[in-house]
């Protein structure tokens, strides 16, 4: 997971934001996505890199979450990232003040990054695109969320919400992973919630 030291607003008393990197993809060869009948090339494994960057993009936008970068690069690795509150699995374990309310941010975010799985899934249903930072991040931030409720099954709505977001923002993500594939960046300022 990447942490980049974005933080500011302290002055301010708000919420301090850092950045997180959703960052997907990896070596062609070694990728199970690599493997799948219909993602042969290197073109195509970015092809679906991108839409699984796109999927987490309008699903951040969707939520409100705030996306400062979104790329691939040509030899098919993406990162997308956005800003959550600091600290927040840590925060919501601990029941730190106002963590119920993080916990409500916590299943938008596990939303956004089960989104970009589900848009390579709708993009290329025969291949899986790797991607341990996402699992790592959305598992810390379940684990928090679950040792603070009471009621069990979350991530499981949590997937099913990703996947209907997908299916029903598809002609959105399309059109991203097509601006990514064109320019290997999307410039995302302006585009904040
Ligand atoms: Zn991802």
């Amino acid at each position: 997971m990447r942490r980049s030291a974005t933080a500011r607003d302290a002055s301010a008393g708000r919420v301090l934001g850092i950045g997180h990197g959703m960052v997907c993809g990896g070596e062609p060869d070694q990728s199970r996505a690599a493997r799948a009948r219909s993602i042969q090339t290197p073109d195509d494994l970015r092809a679906l890199i991108a839409h699984h960057e796109a999927g987490h993009a309008i699903a951040c936008w969707h939520f409100g979450i705030r996306v400062t970068s979104i790329r691939i690069d040509a030899s098919g690795r993406g990162v997308c990232n956005f800003k959550m509150p600091v600290d927040m699995a840590e925060r919501i374990r601990t029941r730190a003040p106002g963590f119920e309310r993080l916990v409500e941010v916590a299943d938008t975010v596990v939303v956004a990054i089960f989104a970009g799985y589900y848009a390579g899934l709708r993009y290329a249903p025969d291949a899986e695109t790797p991607s341990e930072h996402d699992e790592a991040l959305a598992r810390q931030l379940l684990d928090a969320a679950r040792a603070v409720r009471t009621y069990g099954a979350r991530e499981e709505a949590l997937r099913c919400i990703a996947a209907a977001l997908v299916a029903a923002r598809w002609g959105a993500i399309e059109g991203l992973a097509r601006m990514l594939l064109r320019d290997g960046t999307v410039n995302v300022e302006g585009r904040a919630a």
